[in-house]
């Protein structure tokens, strides 16, 4: 207890202790069934904070995690001590040479429109709510991903703590080693306390989604199989079975009722994206139609993921090629007349520029997929532990022709799936990350056993 009052005085951001007003608070996670109870918590103001909180952590044989939104929790944390960023939020926005600073605690939400202010993007995920920083340590995937590939591509350095308590820049020409793992790498390789991003000139897109109703799903699905094996690299589709539940917060005319989400995004001019749209509006009709131009600050919509935290339970896994065949084995588990316990299944066109690694290369998994899958449990606890693994097992044995050994690490969420048989990272990769590992983590300060992401 002396070593903490000790810290809370070397520190300008907050410290806590489980009795303290506030330390629930401090560790509130998106996911808001996963409850992180370390000894100790570190609310970090600024850089220094996190160093004397690995210092601190050393000199007591602590183990650290990083927390900031909280998107990527699964499981309690075994760390007894985290160091939480939110309150690290700088965002400097050079438009000469169209890099963006960000502090730590940055979420897509407060950089897309800071950006947007000088014709510029950074290239985001699906949901604006998800921290900048934990997203392209694991790579990132988002609506553009075909034409702009993994999101990490964009990082051109890092400001990192380093297990052993120190502060580096990685980046092309300083610790470029450490600099080829937190491109992808994610886990246990420090903590990030800035990042510098790349933008792109980007006001506009042709974007949006395509709402069909249960009796077209099959057709859609099958229409959008064949879209797939020859559309251009410049379009990223994706599409959901989406169970809405019969809830207030749903519109009337949809709650309860199954639909297929098809989502376009092109970063084009809009007469070439209705183009690329055209074959996918003329699948079936369409129940709702917000494919148009939309401004890059709307990015967020072609997804739709939900606005406020609650609990979540999803499973990822990355595909093959798909075919007619999968399309057969997909409608049959999860298509209208099937019972499964999940509100989304989605499943993501990849390659393109996910294809292609940045030169000097970096440790992203999953750049050789075609698909990504993900199966979104329905929001009760209860499920989480037996029903949705046993049904989400039963999807992934029926579909594991397609499905590869390697999940992106931003993808491979266990939800207590039996996952031996996936791993974030080809052995090359996983081994040269753990020797990274080692040299900037002399005591194991970051060494959390196999957690997930
Ligand atoms: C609704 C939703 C939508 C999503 N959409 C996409 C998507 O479109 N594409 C995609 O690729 N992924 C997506 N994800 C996954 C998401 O990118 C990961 O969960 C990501 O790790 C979230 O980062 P975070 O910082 O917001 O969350 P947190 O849970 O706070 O952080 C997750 C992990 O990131 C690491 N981390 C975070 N900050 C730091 C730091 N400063 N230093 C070191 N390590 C750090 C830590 O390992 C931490 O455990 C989505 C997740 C959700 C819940």
């Amino acid at each position: 207890m002396d070593e903490v009052s000790a810290l809370r005085d070397r520190v300008t951001g907050a410290v806590f202790v489980p009795s303290d007003p506030g330390f629930r608070e401090e560790l509130a996670t998106w996911v808001t069934n996963v409850e992180h109870n370390p000894d100790v918590v570190v609310g970090a103001a600024s850089e220094s904070d996190i160093v004397e909180a690995i210092r601190f952590a050393r000199a007591n044989h602590l183990t650290v995690d990083v927390l900031s939104t909280g998107h990527g929790a699964e499981a309690p944390s075994p760390a007894n001590l985290i160091i939480t960023t939110r309150r690290l939020l700088n965002i400097e926005i050079d438009p000469v040479s169209r890099i963006a600073s960000l502090g730590a605690g940055v979420r897509w939400r407060d950089l897309v429109p800071a950006a947007a202010q000088h014709g510029l993007a950074g290239i985001a995920g699906a949901s604006s709510s998800v921290g900048v920083v934990g997203y392209l340590l694991g790579g990132g995937l988002g609506p553009l991903a075909r034409s702009h590939g993994f999101s990490s591509d964009y990082v051109r350095g890092f400001s990192v703590v380093t297990g052993d308590g120190e502060l580096v820049t990685a980046d092309e020409s300083h610790h470029p080693e450490l600099f080829w793992a937190l491109r992808g790498g994610k886990r246990q390789l420090g903590v990030v306390t800035e990042m510098r991003l790349a933008l792109v000139e980007m006001s506009t897109l042709y974007a949006g989604s395509l709402l069909f109703e249960a009796e077209s799903i099959e057709r859609v699905l099958r229409v959008w199989v064949d879209y797939t094996a020859s559309a251009p690299d410049e379009v990223t589709t994706s599409v959901a079975v989406m169970r809405l539940p019969d809830f207030p917060q749903v519109p009337k005319p949809m709650r309860g009722k199954t639909f297929l989400a098809l989502r376009f995004a092109y970063a084009g001019d809009a007469a070439d994206g209705e183009k690329f749209a055209s074959p996918l509006r003329g699948a079936a009709p369409v129940f709702l139609d917000s494919v148009g131009r939309i401004a890059v600050t709307a990015m967020d919509t072609i997804h739709n993921d939900p606005p406020d935290p609650g609990p979540g339970w999803v499973h990822g896994r990355m595909l093959s090629a798909i075919d007619h065949n999968f399309a057969d084995v997909l409608l049959d588990l999860v298509g209208p007349q099937a019972r499964v316990p999940f509100v989304v299944v989605e499943l993501r066109h990849l390659g393109g520029a996910t294809r292609r690694d940045v030169v000097g290369g970096s440790a992203v998994g999953g750049r050789n997929a075609d698909f990504a899958l993900a199966l979104v449990g329905v929001p009760n606890p209860e499920l989480f532990t037996e029903v949705l693994p046993l049904a989400a097992r039963e999807i992934v044995s029926a579909l594991a022709p397609w499905i590869l050994p390697i999940t992106n690490v931003n993808f491979l969420s266990h939800g207590g799936v039996d996952v031996t048989e996936s791993s974030p990272w080809p052995a090359d990769i996983a081994n040269r990350l753990d020797v990274v590992r080692r040299q900037y983590d002399h005591d194991g300060v970051f060494t959390l056993g196999s957690r997930a992401r």
